[in-house]
This record gives structure tokens, sequence and C-alpha cells, in this order.
């Protein structure tokens, strides 16, 4: 039983250890490695979660392997009613689960609500299956008709990143469990305890035990899924170097994989942008989350005279109230990694417009704190152009022109997001035909396709084939089946008599 997550506020709260959920019960991992789920705010534990082994991937893979059979039964319509109840108890709830989620990633209240509101809009995607799963057929000779079903895979599983731990498992159970799988969460090991919750939830709704299974861990955890013969099907989301890991090793077993990396999103700002517009809109993209989104403005490609809006960026960064506009990093080893790419740039000449590193805010006692960060004069021989810093730093290249601005942009192997800021038609066009990204916008800096469309990235942000979210998801967790039927003598013969 997992109990109410009782904080209304920031102030430090513990909470139980992450579990396994197996079977429909909670268990102990079986590993040796005992890791503290730290508060990034307080910089102080609030739980401990304990790593599994390949044992227990191979409990789960077992009982999941037993409820799949009858759950795959349940009518597709029968199984979409779990998601309706679970919408519910999730609007319910969303005070607790937000306040959960902000306190184990340190995002801000407002933002972990928002997480949970868009984790919402997934399992409404869920609700809507069956009124889009109908399948087709066709009389396709006198007497022969074909049709196709959309057929579960069986057992598949999900591995999440620590930046949405509540919502990024919802771009894939809905789709998942609505089409008839079983499915094992694969949670990260920095921000485990939100997975609590989901299980709480589906359990509410109905969902039948060992239909949904939690497997804490961490690579050991992660590599036993990927080699595990009973797993039909893996997602992954997170960074592109375990993305192409994880591709390579499932699909080495014989799994369909659909792994999601990581991203350097570039917006490309012209000079007859609307200032107050774009200015808002670069800064809630780069400092929102803290900067911790695979969505977020990463480099500022500035074309020609844009000083009046850096400017504007400038004066609206300086003014956020750390702590309270911004949250804290999630972790202490993200804040050196972040501030060291701030240190390098500015040795390698890059001007730092507004510094947040040794920024806290006041009264902090300790904590995981960098505070937005605008580097200026930023060229593509840093590294703060090209790695994903993952962090509140907005790194400003300069060009000429709006060819010259496409071409950098092109240079990075990612593809996931990419925005123009301009007020002319055109300039906005041409950029959206010819930008390698997956997942463009106009005058918005984190082009999130809401549903129904379909999120994911391009080149090295996406290894697999089609979108986790919408219909592609339905399409990821499911297999057709052709079937071709004839219920008496064909009077005109064909060769398929
Ligand atoms: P990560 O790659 O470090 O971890 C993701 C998952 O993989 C976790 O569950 C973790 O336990 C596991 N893992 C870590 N190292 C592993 C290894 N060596 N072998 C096997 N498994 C391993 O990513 P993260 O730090 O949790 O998340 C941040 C990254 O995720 C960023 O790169 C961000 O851009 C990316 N991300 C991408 C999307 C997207 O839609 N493309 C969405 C969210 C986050």
């Amino acid at each position: 039983m997992i109990p109410k997550f009782e904080a209304r506020s920031y102030a430090l709260t513990p909470f139980i250890d992450a579990r396994n959920y197996i079977g429909g019960q909670w268990v102990d991992a079986s590993g040796d490695e005992v890791l503290p789920i730290i508060n990034p705010r307080h910089g102080q534990p609030m739980a401990n979660v304990r790593m599994s082994t390949a044992a227990d991937v191979d409990a789960a893979v077992k009982a999941a392997t037993a409820a799949a059979t009858d759950w795959k039964e349940w009518p597709l319509r029968e199984r979409a009613h779990v998601m309706y109840r679970a919408r519910e108890f999730m609007l319910r709830d969303i005070d607790e689960l937000s306040w959960l989620v902000s306190h184990e990633n340190g995002k801000i209240f407002s933002e972990a609500k928002a997480e949970i509101d868009k984790g919402i809009e997934c399992v409404e995607f869920g609700c809507s299956l069956p009124n889009l799963a109908a399948g087709t057929q066709l009389e396709v000779s006198r007497g022969v008709r074909c049709e196709v079903v959309h057929a579960p895979l069986g057992v598949v599983a999900g591995i999440v990143p620590f930046n949405f731990p509540f919502m990024v498992p919802l771009w894939m159970l809905p789709q998942a469990l609505v089409g008839g799988n079983a499915f094992l969460l694969k949670p990260s090991e920095q921000v485990p305890l939100s997975s609590l919750e989901l299980v709480r939830i589906f359990e509410e709704a109905g969902l039948p035990k060992g239909v949904l299974s939690l497997v804490q861990g961490g690579r050991e955890t992660v590599e036993a899924l990927c080699d595990h013969p009973g797993i039909e099907a893996v997602a992954f989301v997170g960074s592109t170097r375990v993305a192409k890991l994880v591709y390579g090793r499932a699909a080495a077993s014989g799994k369909r994989a659909l792994c999601l990396g990581g991203a350097k999103n570039h917006l490309i700002v012209v000079p007859d942008a609307d200032p107050e517009l774009t200015a808002d809109n670069v800064v809630a993209s780069y400092t929102g989350c803290a900067g911790q989104r695979c969505m977020a403005a990463s480099v500022m490609v500035a074309v020609g005279d844009v000083q009046h809006i850096i400017d504007a960026i400038a004066k609206r960064t300086a003014a956020m109230k750390l702590g309270d506009d911004m949250g804290p990093i999630t972790t202490s080893a993200s804040v050196e990694r972040i501030t060291a790419y701030i240190d390098q740039a500015e040795q390698l000449g890059a001007k730092v417009l507004v510094d947040g590193r040794r920024a806290k805010p006041l009264g902090a006692e300790g904590g995981h704190w960098v505070g937005p960060t605008l580097l200026d004069h930023v060229t593509e021989k840093m590294p703060a152009a090209h790695d994903e810093i993952f962090g509140p730093v907005l790194s400003i290249v300069r060009v000429d022109t709006v060819e010259q601005a496409i071409a950098l942009e092109n240079r990075s192997p990612y593809g996931n997001a990419s925005s123009v800021y301009t007020t002319s038609g055109e300039v906005a066009r041409r950029v959206m035909n010819e930008v390698e990204a997956g997942m463009c916008g106009v005058n918005i800096g984190v082009p999130v396709p809401r549903e129904p469309f379909g999120f994911g990235g391009w080149n090295d942000s996406l290894f697999g084939h089609g979108n986790i979210t919408g219909w592609d998801g339905f399409l990821f967790w499911t297999r057709q089946r052709k079937v071709t039927s004839k219920w008496s003598l064909q009077k005109d013969a064909t060769w398929m008599s």
C-alpha cells in the first residue's frame, strides 16, 4: 500500500523507499546496491532505492507473461476503460502527484503540475483508442475477405529518464496497455518515487495484477531487460549514448526497439521577430525545468542585428528569482557538468552576459543550484555550442544570414526540436522546410506536438521508426494480424481459389 505523500510546500518531506512491483505485490529488489533519492532543493535524502538484478527482471517477466494471457482477452474497449478511471484518479490526486514530482526531481510546483497535466493528455489518447483502432477489412475477391487486426506483442518494457518521472512513462503506458500488452517499467534510479504513484493509480483503476510491473534499477537492470527472451519490445527515453546502446542490445536479442535520445535544440532569431514575444519565449524555453528538457532551447542563432532582443532576454533572465521561478538541478553531478561548460566557454572567449554560477536562492542552506546563464559570442568550436549541456544555459551564436543559421543548425548530429522567431511567412516556411529536426516551431520555443500528434525527433535524437506518442505509439506496441477467409465455394476461379 502506498501512503499519501503529504508535502504541500517545498519543505523536506521523507517518503517510503522505492520498491519493485511484481505480480501485483510490492517486493524488495535483490541487488546489493542501495541509492539515496535526493531532494535536489535541499540536497538531502528523502528515501532510498535498491537496484534490481537479472533475477528480479526474470521474476517480473514470468508474472507479466501469466497476466498477459488473460489481459489480451479483454476487449480493447474494456482495457481503455481502465484509462478512463486512471484519468479521474490522476485529476483527483493532481496536487499530491505534482508535489512528489517536484520533491524528487526539483522542478517548481507549477512545472510539476504541467507535467501531470501532459501525462493526463496521454492517458486521454489511450481513452480514444477504441475509436481509432478498429482495424480494416475488404472483400479482396468474390467471397474472399481480408481483415487486419492489431494484436498485442505480449510482455514489453519501457526505460525512462530522470527529467519527467510521471509524464514519460505515460508516453508509453496507454498505448501499450490498451493494445493488450503486459508492461515492465524501469524508472530512473534518480527519481523512482513517482512510479509508485503510477502503480497505485492503475491498480485503483482496475488494472489486473501483473499487467504493470516495476523493476527499479540502473544499468544492470536495463541490460537484463534488453537481453530477456520473454520481452518482445523495448522503448527507451534518455541520453543519446544510452539510447544507442539499448537500441543495439535490444535488437541483438530480436526485440522491436524505439529509443529516444538527447538533443541540442536551436532557436533561430531574425531581426524582424517580435521582440517581446521572442524574449519571453526564449527565456521560458531555456530556463523551464532548469533547462532539463529534451525540448529546451540550447543554442540561439542570432541572425544579423538582433541586439535589442538579446538585451531583452538578458534583462528577463537577470530578473528571474531562483527557487521561485526556476528550481534546482536534479543531481550534484549535473551542477558540476553545467558549471564546467560555462567555465570552459568563458575561457575560450564567450561573454557571460548573465552568470548563474554560484547562484543560490536567499536563505538556501543546501541543494543543487545553477542560475539561468546567458553566454554570448559562442562559436562553433566551443563545446557549449554543440554538446548537450542539459541545464539552464543558452549559448548565443551570431551569424549574418538565414542560410548560415540553417547550415549551422544542420551540422548538429541531433534533430529533436528547432524554432524560428520571425514575422515573415517566407522565412518561417524556409526554415521549417530545411532544418534537420523532427519537431519544429514558429514563434514557439518548446514545440511539443500535443496529442494526438506523435512526439519524436530525427537523427541522433531517435533510433528506430516512428514517434513514441500518438497513433505511432499504438503501432509500435502492437503487430498486425492479416486474416484472409472464404466461407463458400468460389464460383469464379482465380489464382486465390
Ligand atoms: P540516461 O540516458 O542517463 O538514463 C536514462 C535511463 O537509462 C535511466 O533509466 C537509466 O537508469 C538508464 N541508464 C543509464 N545509464 C545506462 C547504461 N550505461 N546502460 C543502460 N542503461 C542506462 O538519461 P537521463 O540522464 O536520465 O535523462 C536525460 C537525457 O534524456 C537527456 O539526454 C535528454 O535529452 C534525454 N531525454 C530525451 C527525451 C526525448 O524525447 N528525446 C525526453 C526526455 C529526456
